[in-house]
């Protein structure tokens, strides 16, 4: 259990520490323990967070494949009750760790290989973001060996397990081999492997074979936030403030939701333009941003909007067009209990 766990801590933190891969307490790992037990990042930390004494859920994940395996397609209500159920009841309280609650994607981290690496990477998502991505990625990918499938956008949890597992059955049947990269559409990636190392390495191919085939070869801009008060923050990000500044930001812009992160953090209820009177305040003048909350959920912000920013200008500046989420979509992330309560932990968390 504690090479597992190391296991966990070390993929964890190779991808958690970037804010092109991860932002805020987005993402998730996992790693199998034996035939019956999966550690898998506890909801609320961040994947920098995860040690082998901390962060993570233990979770019986034989009972969620035999479920799946024994489940029909159903409303995807009920997938997230009988979910919601099930991973309780799975979720083991092991002597001397906290009792902490699973990542709401346990699910698809059950059915797939030895580790697992969830990110939203902007690369990937530049491309899961676009309406051609299946099609780039096809091209992208053609030369480079990589087994990989296509998801379309299925709100988180029990519902997109079903999906995943439908479209990797059908993969194995045609392909005879298993699918280590998933692109899920307006959502990010997932990577697996029997081995911490491959899966790392994977990772990182998957994003480089995207940044090559766009041309990105300068650095990820670093992110920078200036304190101001005790609850005051100024986002600094150069490339964030240089975009405010040269493009037409308005309420409208942010209306184009890409992904379910961007609802949780940057909805438009909390954005206010040239006037501070929100949680975010952006300047158009200026390009600053100022955040009216701790350092922690302020980071959280600023990297998620930087994020944003950068997929939808490359969408953008590709002669792209953007891929975005349906209304029904964006009111079901809207009333989902488990995001409010991962924004609840980032927010307490100091
Ligand atoms: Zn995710």
């Amino acid at each position: 259990m504690d090479k597992a766990l190391r296991g966990l801590e070390r993929i964890s933190k190779a991808v958690g520490v970037f804010p092109d891969f991860v932002q805020g307490g987005g993402g998730n790992t996992s790693v199998k323990i034996d035939k019956e037990l999966m550690a898998i990042k506890a909801s609320g930390y961040r994947l920098e967070q995860v040690t082998p004494d901390d962060g993570f859920a233990v979770v019986n994940y034989r009972n969620v494949i035999k479920y799946f395996d024994e489940t029909d397609e159903k409303d995807d209500v009920v997938f997230e009750r009988e979910g919601a159920d099930l991973i309780k009841q799975n979720t083991l309280h092991m002597e001397g760790y906290k009792a902490l609650r699973p990542s709401v994607e346990v699910g698809f981290h059950s059915i797939l290989k030895k580790f697992v690496i969830h990110t939203h990477p902007v690369y990937a998502n530049i491309l899961c973001c676009s309406e051609s991505g299946e099609e780039l990625i096809a091209k992208s990918f053609k030369s480079s060996g990589i087994p990989w499938i296509w998801v379309p956008y299925t709100m988180p949890g029990f519902y997109l397990t079903y999906r995943i597992k439908q479209i990797i059955d059908e993969y194995k049947e045609t392909s005879k081999s298993f699918p280590q990269v998933i692109f899920m559409q307006n959502h990010g990636l997932v990577v697996t492997a029997d081995d911490a190392e491959e899966c790392i390495e994977l990772h990182t191919k998957v994003n480089n074979v995207i940044k090559e085939f766009f041309n990105i070869s300068e650095p990820y801009p670093e992110i920078k936030l200036e304190r101001r008060g005790d609850s005051e923050f100024v986002g600094e990000t150069e490339f964030t403030v240089n975009y405010i500044r040269n493009n037409p930001i308005d309420l409208g812009f942010f209306g184009r939701v890409l992904y379910p992160d961007q609802i949780v953090y940057l909805g438009d209820d909390q954005i206010a333009i040239d006037e501070i009177s929100k949680k975010i305040n952006i300047i158009t003048e200026t390009g600053q941003v100022i955040y009216r909350t701790g350092y922690l959920e302020s980071r959280t912000i600023e990297e998620t909007l930087t994020a944003y920013l950068y997929v939808v200008h490359h969408i953008e500046s590709n002669g792209l067009k953007l891929s975005t989420m349906s209304s029904e979509d964006i009111n079901r992330i809207k009333n989902w209990d488990a995001e409010k309560y991962r924004k609840k932990m980032v927010s307490e968390r100091k």
